[in-house]
């Protein structure tokens, strides 16, 4: 057996903790005890499911001091952060009950029998049913809104689904801790026991994809882990649904007109963006566009001095900031980049704000590769144009993305075909507002096209979240009486029923 060990990455001191990582077969059976429990549980009222996601809320709360003390250890983020990050997670836990009980999320859909201009149509009824065991991949950036008791697991819960949950190795004591508070709350909501389960370790993960109790798979990580995962997923004797929240470069275009009215606030701004987090988050700006000229000058003359104030930051962990490093050194050796902030020897978990420029003639040559990857940490590439042709080229390569922003000045010529752009290319277009936080909501939508995201027709974030983990079924000709409840006349659970084609009222 091997112990699970936490690593302080501030102080790079570890800590055995008192966990196993879990054997394949222990694995196994916790997926096959999700799978014994998975149609009584989906068969649950929408209130008692709602029920459960607001008792593990106030479970989490009861918890807070403790988790954040354990996840500061951990992550190394500061107190405040954690601290609003677990509200978060809990307003998301109530957010989900909520979203539940108004029920839309099935898709009720009543057609009842009719002559139509095609013959006979039988009596229709189509709703969405939950699509079983769900695995899901914490990811190490945000301990708790993304990660065990994170926006996956949440919605999956709230969809109808049992979860298993990979815990990230970047805070395995934290994963455990914000576990052990779910549990509770689902016990004390009744719950069978099976609708949550927690597995530690590479091996642990793998074997959670293969299972084949399991549905689907969520995961909120690194392109490349993902993508080989998905294509895991897809090999599958059985094929599953793979939800893969990836990274992105996320591109962010200041018009002349924009850099011409607020250069020094824009700059500062993009500063602030680029290193929340220490810059570990998916929605970080990563490609600056800025004119060429005095304007442009400014900006960047104020986005340096903003990062040059920055001390050395602790990233989540060695490895993370191992890969950062390896980021920024092969931005810098690519031809005609320049550095303009950054390139002190960092060890451990340390990190330092880093800013490239590059021309965007040089930022549009097929060796600039390295440019236009996302780089995870605070660090952004600026890249420099003349006129409206050099921002579309430079943005026609680069990957869609997660987010896009777009600072204009009033009135700006150049504001609508950039929004119209950003629509093409990402999941979430921002106007003068930076793209670094994801509020959960009706309209939130988190997720790009490929590679931003395995799937982009849906979200991780937001209501719509709960779409992943469920799919559609239609009852032909089957009596009132042995209907499910949400396709029954007389609508006895008051929720959104779309009869004959129309909403009524
Ligand atoms: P990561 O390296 O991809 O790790 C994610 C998970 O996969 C971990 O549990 C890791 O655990 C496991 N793993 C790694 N290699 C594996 C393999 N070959 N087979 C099976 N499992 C494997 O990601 P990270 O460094 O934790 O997170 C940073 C990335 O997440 C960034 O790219 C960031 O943009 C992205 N992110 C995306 C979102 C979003 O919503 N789109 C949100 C947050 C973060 P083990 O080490 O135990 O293998």
């Amino acid at each position: 057996m091997t112990r699970v060990v936490s690593l302080n990455p501030a102080t790079n001191t570890e800590r055995a903790l008192e966990i196993d990582e879990t054997s394949p077969q222990d694995v196994a059976v916790l997926c096959a005890r999700a799978s014994s429990i998975a149609a009584q549980y989906g068969a649950w009222p929408l209130s008692r499911r709602a029920e459960m996601l607001r008792t593990m809320a106030a479970e989490l709360e009861a918890d807070a001091a403790s988790l954040v003390e354990v996840a500061m250890e951990e992550t190394s983020l500061p107190r405040a952060r954690l601290e609003g990050e677990l509200r978060r997670t809990a307003y998301q836990l109530r957010f989900f009950a909520d979203v539940v009980v108004e029920g839309s999320f099935l898709q009720a859909s009543i057609d009842h029998a009719t002559n139509s201009p095609m013959g006979p149509l039988a009596d229709l009824r189509r709703m969405k049913t939950p699509l079983g065991p769900v695995a899901v991949f914490g990811s190490s950036n945000f301990p708790f809104a993304f990660s065990v008791p994170g926006g996956d697991t949440v919605s999956a819960l709230a969809a109808g689904c049992p979860v298993v949950i990979k815990a990230h190795p970047a805070h395995p004591a934290t994963s455990q801790a914000t576990f052990d508070a779910l549990e509770r709350g689902a016990k004390i909501a009744g719950a069978p026991e099976g609708v949550l389960g927690l597995v530690f370790g590479f091996d642990s993960g793998v074997a959670l994809v293969d299972d084949p109790s399991i549905r689907a798979v969520g995961f909120t990580g690194s392109g490349p882990v993902g993508k080989a995962l998905w294509a895991r997923a897809n090999a599958r004797p059985t094929p599953i649904p793979f939800f893969g929240e990836l990274g992105a470069a996320n591109p962010l275009v200041v018009t002349a007109a924009a850099a011409a009215e607020r250069a020094e606030t824009i700059g500062a701004g993009v500063a602030g963006s680029m290193t929340l987090g220490v810059g570990q988050f998916c929605t970080k700006p990563g490609i600056v566009l800025v004119p060429n000229g005095e304007h442009g000058d400014a900006l960047v003359e104020a986005l340096v001095g903003a990062l040059r104030e920055l001390h050395e930051m602790t990233m989540l962990a060695p490895g993370i900031a191992r890969h950062f490093r390896d980021g920024a050194t092969s931005i810098a050796e690519s031809a005609g980049t320049r550095r303009l902030v950054g390139g002190d020897a960092e060890v451990g978990s340390q990190a330092r704000a880093q800013l490239f420029e590059v021309s965007a003639i040089t930022f549009v040559e097929p060796s600039s590769r390295p440019l236009r990857e996302e780089c995870f940490g605070p660090l952004a590439v600026v890249v420099r144009y003349d006129d409206n042709e050099q921002i579309r080229q430079a943005l026609d390569i680069i990957d869609p993305s997660l987010t896009f922003s777009v600072f204009a000045a009033a009135d700006d010529p150049d504001a609508t075909w950039l929004i119209a752009l950003g629509a093409s290319k990402a999941g979430r277009v921002t106007f003068n507002e930076y793209p670094t936080g994801v509020g959960v909501s009706w309209s939130m939508q988190h997720g790009g096209p490929w590679p931003s995201t395995t799937s982009p027709a849906t979200t991780s974030v937001g209501a719509s979240g709960i779409e992943r983990w469920l799919r559609p079924i239609t009852f032909q000709g089957i009596p009132m009486d042995l209907l499910p409840e949400a396709l029954k006349d007389d609508n006895p659970l008051g929720i959104p029923q779309r009869i004959d084609g129309n909403y009524p009222g």
